[in-house]
């Protein structure tokens, strides 16, 4: 049995864990997972034994998706543990975030087809008994039902646990992929256009194109110890969904430059830390949430709360209001007497559709998106596979000055 090789110190660290939404929290959270980040978690992070024990993968996803915690505080902590090499699984994963960020920036037809979709599939799904059955958990597939569960009640999935979740929808269940991802994006504290939707199109063949991920009873006896062994329930082919649209690849844009005089700071939940970045203090800050726009549908309580309480926990003078946007901007940069307002880079997704030809130019105001070198210098090489950019993890981090051992 894999659970008894932690020791009793460790296990304490990694029982029930609390997911508060702030920095503080995230980096603790990271200083006891970082010594764990080289063989251990090689080793054992395919093992799901629910939520009462999360020791052998990080659990950070919901900071570092809000960037309460950003990707090089990860790197950073990993190294004082770990050379590079020795904490190479975990440093790629890190770098699938990443990977399918680019992506979809340099692809975003994927995200406004998923959203068309969705919609249509919507309009006749949320009638559809198979489909109420399949969010409620009530499907008679113990582990897919337990999950659901877990999903709605905990706001995380190990990542195994998506996997075979996202295989059972849409091979098993044979329900819309659009609807699981949504259902996913609805509920996850980390919930993420690009991580979620790249990889539900990566279970179901659409992704990396005629190659899916079938979720098989033995396997998910063995990583969750016998504590699910759905034999006989499962699909035992997966198919690959095809679609008719394209999806071309189009330029990255390159980053706004650094502000040059006073600013309103605009927080939201695609970079909860990016005031460490600017030149000065700016004249005032705000925050605003988003996160309702990740769906047509209602989100998931504690997904709510964690999208806005790391916006409140990220500036002066948040606001959980979500409507009129940019009239709410307007009126603080007004307020605080500036023309300029700066803001984290916002990728792909509801974010950057609420910027997306704003009145703010209207008001002559002017707005720059700050994009982390972390990103420039990584999304360019998400251009294909994972493994083009995989390969390229060794310039990146010679890139970020990180020495390569
Ligand atoms: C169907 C499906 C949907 C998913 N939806 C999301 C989503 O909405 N948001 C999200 O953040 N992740 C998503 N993932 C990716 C992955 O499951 C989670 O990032 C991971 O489980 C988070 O747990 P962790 O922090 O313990 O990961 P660890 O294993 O500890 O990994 C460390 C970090 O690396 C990154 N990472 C690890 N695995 C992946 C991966 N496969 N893809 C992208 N990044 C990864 C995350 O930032 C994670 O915090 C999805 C995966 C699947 C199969």
């Amino acid at each position: 049995m894999i659970t008894k090789m932690l020791s009793e110190e460790e296990s304490r660290h990694f029982g029930s864990l609390q997911f508060t939404p702030s920095r503080k929290a995230g980096l603790a959270r990271l200083r006891n997972f970082a010594p764990l980040a080289g063989r251990e978690y090689a080793a054992r992070r395919n093992y799901d034994f629910g939520p009462e024990f999360r020791g052998y993968v990080s659990a950070l996803s919901p900071w570092i998706r809000h960037r309460l915690i950003t990707e090089q505080d990860v790197l950073n902590a990993v190294q004082k543990h770990h050379s590079i090499s020795q904490a190479e699984k975990f440093v790629q994963e890190v770098f699938w975030r990443t990977y399918f960020k680019g992506w979809l920036e340099q692809h975003p037809s994927v995200w406004t087809a998923y959203l068309s979709n969705l919609n249509r599939a919507l309009e006749s799904g949320i009638q559809n008994q198979e489909y109420r059955d399949a969010t409620q958990g009530r499907t008679g597939i113990d582990c897919f039902d337990h999950w659901v569960r877990e999903l709605v009640e905990t706001g995380y999935l190990h990542n195994h646990s998506r996997m075979w979740f996202a295989s059972i929808w849409i091979f098993t269940l044979r329900l819309p992929w659009e609807l699981g991802a949504d259902f996913f994006l609805r509920h996850l504290m980390d919930g993420d256009p690009a991580s979620n939707t790249l990889s539900w199109r990566w279970v179901a063949g659409l992704h990396t194109k005629g190659k899916t991920y079938l979720a098989r009873a033995n396997n998910i006896a063995k990583f969750t110890e016998g504590k699910f062994n759905p034999v006989g329930q499962l699909a035992e082919n997966a198919e690959p969904l095809t679609e008719k649209a394209e999806h071309p690849s189009v330029a990255l844009s390159i980053s706004d430059p650094m502000p040059k005089g006073d600013f309103l700071l605009l927080v939201t939940e695609e970079d909860c830390q990016i005031a460490e970045l600017l030149p000065h203090e700016p004249a005032a800050d705000m925050g605003l949430v988003a996160s309702c726009e990740r769906s047509p549908l209602s989100l998931g309580k504690t997904a709510q709360n964690f999208a806005a309480g790391a916006i409140w926990n990220s500036c002066d003078c948040p606001s959980l209001e979500t409507t009129n946007w940019q009239d709410r901007i307007v009126a603080a940069a007004e307020a605080a007497g500036v023309k300029t307002v700066v803001t984290g880079f916002a990728p792909v997704g509801p974010v950057a559709t609420k910027l997306y030809k704003s009145k703010l130019a209207e008001a002559g105001l002017q707005l720059h998106q700050i994009r982390r070198n972390y990103d420039s210098l990584a999304w360019p090489h998400a251009t294909k596979g994972f493994f083009g950019l995989k390969r390229k993890i060794p310039t990146i981090l010679g890139g970020l000055g990180y020495p390569l051992r």
